[in-house]
């Protein structure tokens, strides 16, 4: 579950295990979804990110987590296993809330699945501001979540 892999041309599927470190050392994601490698870069400079893991990122639905703004903007889907099968949801029917998921009880995030978009140029210099606030760069809250 520990994986950054393209499939079918446009969409690229990554394991719910997979940690920062390795999303922000991605050529794939740096080419086809750099707005992802920021946002893993932000929780990267919080929290070491040879720890942190995409899934525990979005299980946590936070207000605040950096990776879900971006994941909602590559139209990220999640697939979610268990040992009665598997399915499929899109992440905005995942989230339910702050601090509040679809996730049943026994399903863990296996993977998701993102659309490849390479923007030119980078979004934040569009509208002249950091992606984050605040006075002091590791207290900066994410401006889509807040
Ligand atoms: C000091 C500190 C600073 C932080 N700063 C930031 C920050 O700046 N930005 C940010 O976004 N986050 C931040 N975080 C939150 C945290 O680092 C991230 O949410 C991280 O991605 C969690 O990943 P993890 O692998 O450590 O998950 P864990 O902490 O191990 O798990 C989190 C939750 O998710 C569940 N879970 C984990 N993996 C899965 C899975 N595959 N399927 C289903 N459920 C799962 C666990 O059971 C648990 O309930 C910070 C945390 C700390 C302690």
């Amino acid at each position: 579950m520990s994986y950054i892999e393209p499939k079918n041309g446009s969409t690229i599927e990554i394991g719910g295990l997979t940690k920062y470190m390795r999303l922000i050392n991605s050529p794939l994601l740096q080419a086809e979804a750099p707005l992802l490698v920021q946002a893993a870069d932000l929780v990267g400079q919080c929290r070491p990110a040879i720890a942190a893991r995409l899934g525990g990122n979005i299980a946590n639905a936070s207000p605040a987590g950096d990776i879900l703004p971006p994941l909602l903007a590559l139209n990220a889907s999640v697939t979610l296993v268990s040992t009665t099968g598997e399915r499929t949801l899109p992440l905005p029917d995942l989230l339910q809330g702050p601090g509040k998921t679809a996730l049943a009880p026994h399903e863990v995030i296996h993977h998701i699945s993102l659309i490849a978009c390479r923007p030119t140029p980078n979004p934040y210099s569009q509208i002249g501001q950091s992606p984050r606030h605040g006075h002091r760069r590791g207290e900066r809250g994410g401006v889509i979540a807040a």
